[in-house]
């Protein structure tokens, strides 16, 4: 795994103690003025598919070294940190991975999750694999919402994207028992790769017009350092909005909320809406909110980031929770990260923690 890991003991906090403790419920501010609104907690770096942009089978075959069960966040830990980070101003928790669901239980994380943290924004992202399984028990533990990953309608497509042979129709079917199970509008993530996938985006457009779902189109980006990325492969937004747009009318939509990371547009004729993600041709850096929590406890304040912080070592060395949250503040306090608005094809060249691990 290609990740450093800063041991916080070694790291000088930027502030004095009485003026953290002061500063608990202040707002937390990183270099740049950005918040902590949103934490991504991934729940297990394994996952079923070997989706060949992001956990490619030749790197994570039967050899790869997946974590063992006791590097993991246990429920309490994780519920314990995702506590201190509320009290930072963190609004929203997305659990992820690896596939979230094949994390033993999950159901009742949600729930411990949503007792813990009354008012906060729950969701979960899936491949759907495991989903018409789970999407009761997790409507019932309080999840609020769910997205969804599907690359391609077409059979062949999809399939060769994940590398598992996974067929689109358990896809869609765990969907609609989403759906029916309450967790209606469901967002579907495509991640567009020239040549590979983008033939399908105005099918996947057509698909889910007038189903109350959203699509969101993603650029593909050079996360980890699996993945051999290279800029031809990347459809920009504009192109996908383009494509659409020619078929079926489309006009803007404001955002939801500042730092939204979609750019949203919606059908002239009042079917629905999309979303384009352009971490590539538009980066969100300047209002980018985000803070994520490895499978092993490594808080990481960038998506592309060399370098996590080492939380679970301080939670499993009896720190207090005022400790956590002035080492959290102190991290977040230094935070500098704008990795998309630098991005090179030398800097996609460098080791960056994979995406599995760090959490999509
Ligand atoms: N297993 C779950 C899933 O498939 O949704 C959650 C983890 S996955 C890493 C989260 C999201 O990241 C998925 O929508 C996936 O398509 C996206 N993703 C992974 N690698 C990516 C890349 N290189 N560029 C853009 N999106 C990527």
């Amino acid at each position: 795994m290609s990740k450093t890991v800063v041991a916080l003991h070694e790291m000088r906090s930027p502030l004095p103690i009485p003026a953290a403790r002061a500063g608990l419920h202040a707002a937390l501010a990183d270099t740049r003025g950005r918040a902590l609104r949103d934490l991504r907690i991934s729940v297990t770096d394994r996952c079923n598919f070997r989706c060949v942009y992001c956990m490619p089978r030749e790197v994570f075959d039967a050899d790869y070294a997946f974590l063992p069960h006791e590097q993991l966040l246990s429920f309490e830990e994780i519920v314990r940190l995702a506590r201190v980070f509320r009290a930072q101003g963190m609004e929203k928790v997305r659990l992820t991975g690896g596939e979230p669901l094949l994390r033993k239980d999950i159901d009742r994380l949600v729930a411990m999750l949503r007792e813990a943290l009354p008012g906060v924004d729950l969701t979960l992202t899936t491949n759907g694999s495991a989903l018409r399984a789970h999407a009761r028990a997790l409507a019932a533990a309080g999840l609020d919402r769910l997205t969804v990953s599907l690359d391609s309608l077409d059979e062949a497509t999809f399939r060769a994207m994940n590398d598992a042979d996974f067929p689109v129709a358990k896809v869609l079917g765990a969907i609609d028992a989403a759906a029916a199970a309450g967790l209606a509008p469901i967002k579907v993530n495509m991640v567009v790769k020239r040549g590979v996938n983008d033939h399908q985006v105005v099918d996947m457009a057509r698909h889910f017009r007038g189903s109350g779902h959203i699509v969101r189109f993603i650029e593909y980006m050079d996360v980890g350092s699996t993945n051999g990325w290279r800029m031809d492969d990347v459809v920009p937004s504009a192109e996908v909005v383009r494509r659409i747009g020619e078929r079926f009318p489309l006009e803007p939509v404001d955002a939801g909320y500042s730092g939204e990371v979609a750019e949203r547009w919606r059908y002239a004729d009042g079917s629905g809406e999309i979303g384009v993600i352009s971490s590539v041709t538009r980066a969100f850096c300047a209002t980018c909110t985000r803070a994520r929590l490895s499978t092993d406890g490594q808080l990481y304040t960038c998506l592309f980031a060399q370098r996590g912080y080492d939380l679970k070592s301080l939670v499993r060395r009896g720190a207090s929770d005022e400790e956590l949250a002035q080492a959290i503040r102190g991290i977040w306090q230094g935070r500098a990260d704008r990795y998309s608005e630098i991005r090179t094809a030398a800097t996609a060249a460098s080791r960056k923690v994979e995406m599995s691990f760090i959490g999509g």
